[in-house]
This record gives structure tokens, sequence and C-alpha cells, in this order.
């Protein structure tokens, strides 16, 4: 996107400056210290030390709400071991020509190299009463222990929101209270990930297990009665709870690089080297747009593998060794209240050609692949978990199916026989 405007002398005395310490962050300081060693590395991050681990915040789900948090790296010294400055402060703005960032406290810092790595933060829906104290995120680990210190087993929690965080969230607070009721706006459980068949089967699962699952509705206010919470519903009902919890979805914190000249849709746009449209800068993880593999389409593709490995070639290219990201893949892995679903490629009703599936509807088990050509574009899958790692790898390296189309077509959970085959084995 952005062309080369900085002379191409690398090596030594550059200058780096990090926007973020969460995983794409220190990733990206790492690559660059191994990189170059004698250049001026520093990562400034909103948060004291390392960002905590969202991905912990899944792995509270278990029921432990209130575990202590983990970080991006357990040592805190690890930086400064590899010589690179970590400041703990908030960037409030990026000159794109006088190459620096300006801090909260008004201190400005220059850069040869800039990278975007701040990460994205949780959407708040403009209803009356979301400022209230009794309604949360569980986006941070300090986001999950506050919940778990308001949430008992006899309190009513209403969430708002059945996508990927809301299972997440779900799973959490099933642990700590048997009344749960779940309000989506869309027809379907995590509507943007799974099919109708597959949210069909989840939302079942669930209900079975207690939770009261309402799709096509929105709360539309919240009002405090005495202690407890009145959530009006778009249809009219009232839903009395003791506590909200917000997982309507996450935005790419970039509202900062207003004015800056960075082109920005929902995140950074930023080419298959990582660098924006302005040269220079670079964006890596949730807060970067990157060009989807398959579609060539930009999305914020927001998995924390992802984010690394976008955080990597962005390093390589502002130390001066150039590198393409392949593409973003779009997968999740979601286990719901002991479910677990996966979401591989281009699943959606009218991508690829024919398609095959498997279904099991008494034993919540579903498997469907969609083709292009004799490769797999994309699959959706519940209750099945063998085959998620080759599903995967078909999906990913797109792998030439041969023959195994037919044998997929007629037997679709023969996907490990045909990876091996088609990609482990092959020797042509
Ligand atoms: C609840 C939850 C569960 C998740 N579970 C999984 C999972 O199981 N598997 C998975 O792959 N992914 C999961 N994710 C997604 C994963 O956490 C993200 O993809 C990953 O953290 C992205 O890394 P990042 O470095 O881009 O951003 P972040 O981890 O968000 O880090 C960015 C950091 O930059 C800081 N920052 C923002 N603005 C500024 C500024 N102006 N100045 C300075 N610092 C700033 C932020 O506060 C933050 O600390 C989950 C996310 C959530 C919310």
């Amino acid at each position: 996107m952005g062309t080369a405007r900085f002379p191409l002398s690398f090596g030594s005395g550059m200058r780096h400056v990090i926007i973020g310490s969460g995983p794409a962050g220190v990733v990206a300081a790492e690559t660059l210290r191994r990189l170059d060693p004698s250049a001026e590395i520093t990562v400034i991050g909103d948060k004291a030390g390392f960002a905590q681990s969202t991905v912990r915040t899944a792995s509270r789900s278990r029921g432990a709400l209130d575990e202590t948090p983990s970080c991006v790296r357990s040592d805190a010294d690890h930086l400064a071991r590899l010589r690179i400055e970590l400041r703990h402060s908030r960037v409030k703005a990026i000159d794109t020509a006088a190459c620096s960032v300006t801090l909260a406290d008004g201190r400005v810092v220059p850069y040869d190299r800039a990278l975007i790595a701040t990460g994205s933060r949780p959407v708040r829906p403009a209803i009356v009463g979301i400022d209230l104290p009794q309604v949360f995120t569980c986006w941070t680990p300090a986001d999950a222990q506050a919940i778990a210190a308001v949430v008992s087993p006899a309190a009513h929690v209403l969430q708002m929101g059945a996508g990927f965080i809301g299972c997440i969230a779900m799973q959490a607070l099933a642990a700590h209270t048997a009344r749960l009721t779940v309000v989506e706006v869309r027809e379907r459980m995590l509507a943007h990930l799974l099919d109708d068949v597959a949210g069909g089967l989840i939302r079942r699962w669930c209900e079975d297990q207690g939770v009261r699952i309402c799709t096509g509705r929105r709360v539309v206010a919240v009002t405090r009665s005495g202690e407890r919470l009145r959530a009006e519903i778009d249809d009219g009902e009232i839903i009395e709870a003791d506590v909200l919890i917000n997982a309507t979805g996450g935005q790419p914190n970039v509202a900062f690089l207003a004015g800056s000249g960075i082109a920005l849709d929902r995140g950074v746009l930023v080419d298959a080297a990582m660098q924006s449209s302005v040269a220079g800068v670079y964006a890596a993880g949730d807060a970067a747009e990157a060009i989807e593999t398959g579609t060539r389409r930009r999305r914020v593709n927001a998995i924390q593998p992802d984010a690394v490995e976008q955080a990597r070639i962005a390093a390589l290219n502002m130390a001066g060794h150039p590198a393409l990201l392949p593409g973003t893949f779009a997968y999740n892995i979601l286990d719901t209240l002991g479910l677990v679903s996966a979401s591989f490629g281009q699943w959606q009703e009218g991508a690829g050609g024919e398609t095959a599936q498997l279904l099991e509807a008494a034993d919540y088990r579903y498997l469907r692949l969609v083709f292009s050509g004799d490769r797999l574009l994309g699959a959706n899958s519940v209750g099945y978990t063998e085959q998620i790692a080759a599903l995967r790898g078909l999906i990913q390296e797109r792998v030439s199916l041969g023959e195994w189309k037919q044998r997929l077509s007629a037997a679709p959970l023969q996907v490990t026989e045909a990876y091996l085959a088609r990609r482990l084995l092959a020797t042509d």
C-alpha cells in the first residue's frame, strides 16, 4: 500500500516504535530484535507491563473466573533482557509527516518504522442503561474477576450476544449460576461462524442445559428496579436480572488514528506486507484489516495465531526483509458448555460449489464440507473433534483432493484419511 519513502539502509540505528503490548506487539518486538541486534525498539502499552491475555479469559470459562490472570510473557524482565524498552503509556496520536507518536502525557517519541498493534475492545451498544454498575463486559481477565465477584448461584444473569465471546462467557457463567438468559439479535447463535443447522444444534444443546436462548431479539433499554435490573426487549418482554453481560462483539482500537492519513475501514487497512497506506507504518493483530486467503477481501481476523503471524511478517518488513502474508485464514474452534464446534474458511451459503454433509442431530453431530473444484473451501463441524486438525490443514493449505473429493462427498468423516493421503504421504 504505502510507497517507500525511506532510505533502505537497515541494520543499525533504526528506531522501531510498537504501539500495544499484546501478543502482536510483543512478537513483533522479539522478531525485530532477532533480525536487528542494534535497532532501538520501544513498545508502548497502555497496560502496566504486558497486556493480560484475553485468551486466558477463555480458559477461565472452565469455571475458575477468579484465577490469577496470565500475561503474554510470564517473565516481567523478558523485554528488558532483549534491550527492548517497554513504556507504560497511551498513544494518543501519530504524526505520519513528522514520524512521531504523541503519548497521553504529551511526550513525543520519534520513529523510523511504527507498528500499530492496539488490538480491539468490546462494542458498547447505544442503549439506555448500558453504564449501570450491574452491566459488565467479558473481555479481559479483570472483567472475568469482576463478574465472578457479583454472580452468586442464585443470581439471574442476562447476556446480550451469542457470538464467539458470548459463548465463552456463557460457559463461565453457567458454572456460577443456574439462571442464565441469552438475547441475540441474529436469527441463530454464532451466526458469523456457523450455518443454520450447526447454530441450531448449539442452541438446543444450551437449552437442554437450562439456558434460555432468545434469538432474533434485542435488548433496547435497561433500568434499575431496586437492586435488580429491568431489561426491555424489542418485542415488549421485560426480563428482570441481577447482572447484565454485554457480549455484543469487538471493534479495533483505531480511533486515535483519525486525521493521521492512515487509511481505515473497521481496522487499519494493510497490504500483504502488513504495511498501511502510509509508508513505514505497519499494523498487525486485531487492529489490522488484512487480506483474507481465498476471497482476497480485507477482514479483521481476531484470533491470536493470526495476530502473531501478522506481527512476524510486519516485523520482517520493518527490518528490511521483504515478506508477504499469504492471507489471513478464518477459523474458530469453540467449546460451548462442553459442545465443540469449528468453523473454517468460506462455509457460507453460496460459497464454493458442491457441498457434502453428515447430520446426526440426536447426538449433536454435524459436518458440512464446501468444495471449490477439487479443493475444500470451508467447513462447519459440531461434535466431531478428531477431524478438526485435518480439516484445517486441507482448507488452509488448499490441498488438491484428486480422487478423495468423491470419497469425501460420500463419506465426509474421512477427512483425516484424505489429509494423510493427499498431503502428508503424497509423493508427487
Ligand atoms: C474473551 C476473549 C477470548 C478470546 N479467546 C481466544 C481464543 O481462545 N483463541 C484465540 O486465538 N483468540 C482468542 N481471542 C482473541 C485474541 O485475544 C486476540 O486475537 C489477540 O489478543 C490479539 O492480539 P493483539 O496484540 O492484536 O491485541 P490485544 O491482545 O488486544 O493487545 C493490544 C494492547 O494494546 C493496548 N492499546 C490499545 N490502544 C492503545 C494505545 N492507543 N496506546 C497504547 N496501547 C494501546 C490495549 O489496551 C492492549 O493491551 C479472545 C479474545 C477475547 C476478548
